[in-house]
Parts: structure tokens; C-alpha cells; sequence
């Protein structure tokens, strides 16, 4: 194996590069093809004065990376994070492309966010950051431009305040600009627990695979924000054993399963998972590496690097963050035959119910629950074989796999509608 800098290793752009060249050359894609998908369409850098409550000035950055827009307008995050790059943005919007053709919604990818740690900051300041970075975005974005979402430390409230601003700049109310939003202003059903939901239909997809069931898996999570803690409700009640969960300060662990709706309880009445009495405290980074069938992290990039894959004892890795493993250490796992559940498969189900919201908003009628879960459990199924079949098809992992199809579809897409000149 080649050495490389853990510094390269964890560059999630250079992850995602990585990955985009060893599949644009499985598909022998056309040089020029390559270059347009191996970088962005467009980058956004603002530099945003804000207002403080103690009467200070302060200039935030931000940026707001499009990928592609070859198949729709692009989609994609936007995260409040004090050590955001602009490199990091640009691998997840680079994601985005992939992931939204790997489930075939009608989007392009991009990302972006505020440098900012919002746990510092006041409700005040934080409307401030995100109006002005709206308003500083405004011509870029748009239901047919560019649509933002959620993403790590943003919500509803931070999504309606954008949708606010835009509209106020559009003189209407505009509410396909965003997803994620409140119920009341056009979200959508369903939208909340959508990721957490969809990484529980692709592991269920492959325990059918593996010949394993529900009742005997033992699942651990890393993350218990949005993602993480959807995913291990929506498990536990499906029967699945929540063993572990890992959080930022502390872990859980309890080898004959998690009650998830005590743990729910405990972590509403105390603001904190920690202190549980259903489970034992445990160290978060071993978590990671401890005996479990299913390792679900769902936190942050670069959590699965030539440091700890060898010692991953989990039979099904579903990836619940965006790039939580690095390029050099999908060898280490394809070496001890870890059945790979991509990123960009694993967690569309939150785009996939995006689309969805953004097709109501335009749509002006808003479905039933029912509706969106049955519609996005049959989205996630089928492409869980989609990729599942080119892997086994091409003799590839199913992270190549998902990363190939991906960017056939959209190297399709562009070649047929040629190149404006
Ligand atoms: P979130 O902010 O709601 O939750 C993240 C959680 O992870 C927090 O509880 C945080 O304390 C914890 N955390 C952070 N670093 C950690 C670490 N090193 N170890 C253990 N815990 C840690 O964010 P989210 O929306 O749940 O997103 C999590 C990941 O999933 C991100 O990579 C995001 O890009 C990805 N993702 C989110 C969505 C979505 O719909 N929200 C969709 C697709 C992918």
C-alpha cells in the first residue's frame, strides 16, 4: 500500500477526486467529459459584514459552490461550521452531482455554508449571517438555479429565514427556493427523518442480500443530530439492536440494545445523551472499531481513515455522513470484505424527500406521509440495486459502482445537449 499524509488523506476533496478519477477511467470517459466533471461550474466566495449584539462589526466568509447544473437546477447544503474550506465545500457539491444521479432526481449538485460556529452565536446574529448570506447569494440562487438545504448546524428556522429574504428580494413568496423547511411555509412531510429513513431501507436491502435479519443486527452510530438519530429510532423500532452510539463528547454502549425511546427521553429532559442509565459510557473512537454488523457513521467527514479501517469489525458499513471514509481507506475495507453502503447512495433518502418538497412547493398540493414514505422507500430500493447490479456487472466496489453510474448519467445528459458555444 502507498503511504500517504493523513493531512492529503482527510482532504475530502481530494477523497472525492480520487474516487471520480478511478471511475471516469473504469468508464473510459471522453478526456473532455472528464474535465468539466472533475471540477465545478462555479464558486462563490462572500465576504459578509454582520452586525453583532454587543454593537461590534464582524465580516463572516461564505461560500456556495455549483458543481453541475447538466441535470436540473443544483442542489445541495449549506452548513454553519468555524473550520469550513472552501475544498470541503467543493467535494460535497461534487457529491451532490453524484448523489442525485445516482437516486435519477432531476438536480445538479452544490454546497455551501458560512464559516461560523453557531453555538457562539445569538438567534439574532445567526438571522443576520444567514439573511445577508442570502441576500449576497441572490442572483445565483433560485427554484430553477440553485435550490439549499439543511445541513450540519442548519434547520428549519435557518431554511425559512432564507426563503424569507429571497422572497423579500423577489417581491413574492418564493417557497421552492429552499428545502427543509417548516411544514407550514412548504415543507414537506416526511422531509425530517428522509435520510435516517432511507439508511434504514439500503441496510435492510442488504441484510436480504447477506442472508442476515433484523432482529440479530446490532448496529452502532456515530452522530446523533438529524441523521444519526432518525436512523437509530426509525431502526430500533423496525427491530434492529442499537448497541452504540458515539457523539462528539462521549458514548454509549450496551450489548443487549439501546432503548432508543428511554434514550429520546433522557436526552429531552437533560439536553445530553450522556448520563443515560440504559447504557454504560464508552469512548466514542472505539466505538467505531468495536464488534457490531452494522457501523453507521453519521457525523462528519474522514472518520474512517488507514488509522482505524483494519480494526472495523462491522460486516455493513452504511454511510450516513457525506464522506466519512477516505479514498485510501476503501482498499483497507474492500480488503476485509466490508459489504459498502456509499454516501452517495446511502444518504440520498434526504435529497430524494428534497425533491419531493421542492416538487410540492411547485406544485402548491402536499402529499400525505404516506405518500412520501412510500415514494422514497421505492426510490432508495431501487437504486440500492442499481448499484448493487454494477457492481456485481463491472467487478467493481459498490462505491466505484455507485460513483460510475453516476457519472455516466450525467456525462449522457451533457453530451446530448452538446456544448453552447
Ligand atoms: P447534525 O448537526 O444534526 O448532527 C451531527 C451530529 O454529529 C451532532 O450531534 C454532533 O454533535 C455529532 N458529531 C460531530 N462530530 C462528531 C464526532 N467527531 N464524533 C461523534 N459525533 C460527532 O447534522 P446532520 O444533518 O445529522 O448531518 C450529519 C452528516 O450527515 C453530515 O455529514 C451531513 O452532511 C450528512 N447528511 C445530512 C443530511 C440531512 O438530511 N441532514 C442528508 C445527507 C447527508
Amino acid at each position: 500500500m502507498t503511504t500517504i499524509s493523513l493531512e492529503k488523506e482527510t482532504n475530502s476533496w481530494e477523497s472525492q477526486a480520487a474516487r471520480f478519477d478511478l471511475a471516469a477511467k473504469k468508464l473510459n470517459l471522453d478526456e473532455g467529459l472528464w474535465k468539466i466533471l472533475r471540477y465545478p461550474t462555479r464558486e462563490i466566495i462572500v465576504h459578509i459584514p454582520v452586525a453583532m449584539d454587543d454593537g461590534r462589526l464582524e465580516v463572516f466568509t461564505g461560500f456556495r459552490v455549483q458543481h453541475s447544473i447538466a441535470r436540473g437546477p443544483s442542489k445541495g447544503g449549506i452548513r454553519y461550521t468555524p473550520d469550513l474550506t472552501l475544498d470541503e465545500v467543493r467535494a460535497l457539491a461534487s457529491w451532490m452531482t453524484w448523489k442525485c444521479a445516482v437516486v435519477n432526481i432531476p438536480f445538479g449538485g452544490a454546497k455551501g455554508g458560512v464559516i461560523c460556529d453557531p453555538h457562539k452565536l445569538s438567534m439574532g446574529e445567526l438571522e443576520r449571517i444567514t439573511r445577508r448570506y442570502t441576500a449576497e447569494l441572490i442572483e445565483f440562487i433560485g427554484p430553477e438555479k440553485d435550490v439549499p438545504a439543511p445541513d450540519v448546524n442548519t434547520n428549519e428556522q435557518i431554511m425559512a429565514w432564507m426563503m424569507d429574504t429571497y422572497s423579500m428580494h423577489m417581491r413574492q413568496t418564493v417557497t421552492a427556493v429552499v428545502t427543509g423547511k417548516p411544514l407550514n411555509m412548504g415543507g414537506s412531510r416526511g422531509r425530517r427523518e428522509a435520510t435516517g429513513r432511507g439508511l434504514m431501507v439500503v441496510c435492510d436491502e442488504a441484510l436480504k442480500k447477506l442472508g442476515l435479519n433484523r432482529e440479530e443486527t446490532r448496529v452502532i452510530v456515530q452522530g446523533f443530530g438529524n441523521v444519526g438519530s432518525n436512523a437509530a429510532r426509525l431502526m430500533h423500532e423496525q427491530g434492529y439492536k442499537i448497541i452504540g452510539i458515539a457523539e462528539i463528547d462521549g458514548g454509549l454502549y450496551n450489548k443487549n440494545g439501546i432503548d432508543l425511546d428511554a434514550l429520546s427521553e433522557h436526552r429531552q429532559r437533560n439536553g445530553t445523551i450522556h448520563g443515560f442509565p440504559g447504557a454504560e459510557a464508552h469512548d466514542p473512537a472505539d466505538l467505531l472499531i468495536t464488534d457490531c454488523d452494522v457501523l453507521i457513521p453519521a457525523a462528519t467527514e474522514n472518520v474512517i481513515t488507514t488509522q482505524n479501517a483494519y480494526k472495523v469489525q462491522a460486516r455493513i458499513l452504511c454511510e450516513g455522513a457525506n464522506g466519512p471514509t477516505t479514498a485510501a481507506a476503501d482498499d483497507i475495507l474492500a480488503e476485509k470484505k466490508v459489504f459498502v453502503l456509499p454516501d452517495i447512495l446511502a444518504n440520498a433518502g434526504g435529497v430524494t424527500a428534497s425533491y419531493f418538497e421542492w416538487v410540492q412547493d411547485r406544485q402548491g398540493y402536499f402529499w400525505k406521509e404516506s405518500v412520501v414514505i412510500e415514494q422514497l422507500e421505492h426510490i432508495m430500493r431501487s437504486s440500492f440495486e442499481d448499484v448493487v447490479r454494477y457492481a456485481e456487472t463491472h467487478n467493481v466496489n459498490n462505491r466505484i459502482a455507485a460513483y460510475m453510474l453516476a457519472i455516466d448519467r450525467v456525462a449522457f445528459t451533457i453530451r446530448q445537449r452538446g456544448i453552447y458555444a
